[in-house]
């Protein structure tokens, strides 16, 4: 038999792959000589309680285990495979949180109908060598009487915050508790929800969490589109306008790499490429890439600059960034 690896572990090691519990295998194949495992994938822990959570990373940690956590709302796509990869290669013990959090929707949003798939977001996650999915209810995570929220002013008051009241303490808020029972560990976000993942570098800083949180580059279709759960509530000719933000970004990036620097200038290239697609637009915004803070237009901006976007197309609110200074164009040359 050739030598395979079962999740890292060599079989010899294991003696026999068929002493491993059933449920943990999704492909093994029967050959000759013995087993082929090289189509191993596991099947991850799936736990709904909070402290069996806690109890399962403390044991990987005990294990010697570097514990890494990417919190998502499920309907998983490539995006969320790419930061499990991720993590995967910054840890030996890697959990997916899976729930869609109602306290970061507004009141008329998308909660209800948001996807939910949780059945096949384990089996994705499984095999991208994820250990563990923690997929709790809203009782569990919101139990009656309970007073707690989490705010982290100042960055999560321009861009999303302004459309979206709340959302932002929702989010620090239910990170907070993922943190409070992950412990020590990496946890990787999306660059695609910029302001987000800056909203939970400084919540960490700030209550000291044992977490170092790393964001990860945007994943995008092929014609530069950000892969987002909401993408699917797009028709046809959604699609195709939705196909225009990547273009209108990577118009903005060719702009300042061609040496502009006016705040309104950068701005403005995006906004009238989207403005053409819209049916209507929350905000196209030039920012500092740390503070968030808006540039006005007669403002220059400095070495790096974040061009931030939110539209409404058909039923979906699309968001996207790029750092100019920083990212490439999403896409290649505008086609128009
Ligand atoms: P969500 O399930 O939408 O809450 O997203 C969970 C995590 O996946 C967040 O950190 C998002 O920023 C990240 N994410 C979502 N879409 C993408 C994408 N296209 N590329 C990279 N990360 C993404």
């Amino acid at each position: 038999m050739e030598p395979c690896v079962v999740s890292g572990i060599p079989c010899q090691v294991l003696a026999d792959a068929r002493f491993l519990p059933a449920q943990r295998i999704l492909a093994c194949v029967s050959t000759r000589q013995g087993f082929d495992c090289t189509m191993v994938s596991r099947s991850p822990l799936i736990l709904d309680q909070p402290e069996a959570f806690r109890a399962a990373l403390d044991q990987a940690r005990r294990d010697g285990k570097r514990v890494g956590l990417v919190p998502t709302m499920g309907a998983l796509h490539e995006g969320h495979l790419a930061l499990v990869t991720e993590a995967r290669s910054r840890a030996s013990f890697v959990a997916v949180t899976v729930f869609v959090n109602p306290t970061q929707f507004g009141p008329n949003e998308d909660y209800s109908r948001y996807p939910r798939t949780l059945e096949r977001d384990v089996a994705l996650c499984g095999s991208v060598g994820a250990d563990c999915v923690f997929a709790p209810d809203v009782k569990t995570m919101y139990p009656d009487g309970e007073l707690t929220r989490v705010r982290v002013d100042s960055i999560s008051v321009p861009l999303c915050g302004v459309t979206r009241p709340g959302h932002f303490e929702g989010v620090a808020t239910i990170v907070a508790k993922y943190f409070a029972l992950s412990g020590a560990c990496v946890a990787v976000f999306g660059r695609k929800d910029y302001q987000q993942l800056k909203v939970i570098e400084r919540m960490a800083r700030d209550l000291l969490f044992p977490v170092e949180v790393v964001g990860f580059p945007t994943v995008r279709e092929p014609d530069g589109l950000a892969m987002s759960s909401r993408n699917r509530y797009l028709s046809e000719d959604a699609r195709a306008r939705a196909a225009h933000i990547p273009r209108a970004l990577s118009a903005s990036v060719r702009l300042f790499e061609a040496g502009e620097r006016g705040a309104g200038a950068l701005r403005q290239c995006a906004l009238e490429r989207i403005q053409r697609i819209a049916d209507s637009i929350d905000y196209v915004e030039v920012a500092d890439p740390d503070s968030l803070r808006l540039y006005e237009s007669g403002e220059h901006v400095g070495e790096r600059a974040l061009v931030a976007l939110a539209i409404r197309i058909g039923p979906a609110r699309l968001i996207d960034n790029v750092v100019l200074g920083e990212d490439a164009a999403p896409c290649g040359e505008e086609a128009g």
